[in-house]
């Protein structure tokens, strides 16, 4: 099937155990619908169950049409149909599930890697929050604190820094939490993979959520996870 041509929609939740027929194809306005279609990512594992990453339901839909899907979970949750069949006058269709298992194995070495960190990312973790004064910023107002400051010999990994709003970094300054008299709020740490992957996508689906709640590694209470 040719991805890009082929017509798509979301099945609505509602709906997620009628079959596919029995959907009108116009529950959405096209606007709304691209909208809501083109923000649903879904999750992709290993056939060993292991998060992988998001992936667009373009690149779900040549895993389906290649073969490459194991096994899936979930309720499908998009709907693509393709063209005509000329001998018997039926439409294909394909069903998109939420998480999606490929046949390939990922090596243990390659589980779990260190997410990339990125602004975004960093106050993702610390849900936008300055980790000092402890009030809510949006993203343009807040900044990355080096905890142990980099001119101290500080590192630029995860568990050496901080959302920070910016009065709060400028009264801390090049000094540490405890020269400052500035305790911080909760202990940085480095996320999972899998809680990256919650982290970067506002779009998630009950069925992915669920899957990926269980795989969330236990934390000390001091931490905001
Ligand atoms: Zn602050």
């Amino acid at each position: 099937m040719e991805a890009d041509s082929a017509i798509t929609r979301l099945i609505p939740t509602g709906a997620a155990n009628a079959p596919a027929s029995e959907v009108s194809p116009d529950v959405f306005p096209s606007s709304a619908r691209d909208l809501r279609r083109d923000g649903v990512r879904l999750l992709a594992l290993d056939a060993h169950g292991r998060a992988l990453n998001w992936i667009s339901w373009q690149d779900a839909a040549c895993l389906y049409a290649r073969g490459a899907v194991a096994w899936t979970l979930g309720e499908p949750c998009i709907e693509l149909r393709g063209g005509t069949c000329r001998e018997s006058g039926a439409r294909s269709r394909m069903h998109l599930h939420p998480i999606i298992a490929g046949r390939s194995h990922v090596r243990p070495s390659a589980c779990d890697p260190t997410p990339a960190l990125t602004n975004a990312a960093l106050f993702a973790r610390d849900r936008h929050l300055c980790l000092y004064c402890g009030r809510g910023f949006s993203r343009q107002l807040l900044t990355r604190d080096h905890v142990e400051p980099l001119s101290k010999g500080g590192l630029d990994i995860w568990e050496n820094v901080v959302a920070a709003c910016f009065q709060c970094n400028s009264r801390k300054g090049g000094r540490t939490p405890q020269q400052a008299s500035m305790p911080l709020l909760a202990v940085p740490f480095r996320p999972s993979w899998v809680e990256h992957l919650i982290l970067s996508n506002r779009n998630i689906l009950a069925d992915q959520m669920a899957f990926l709640s269980n795989h969330l590694p236990k934390r000390n209470p001091r931490t905001l996870a």
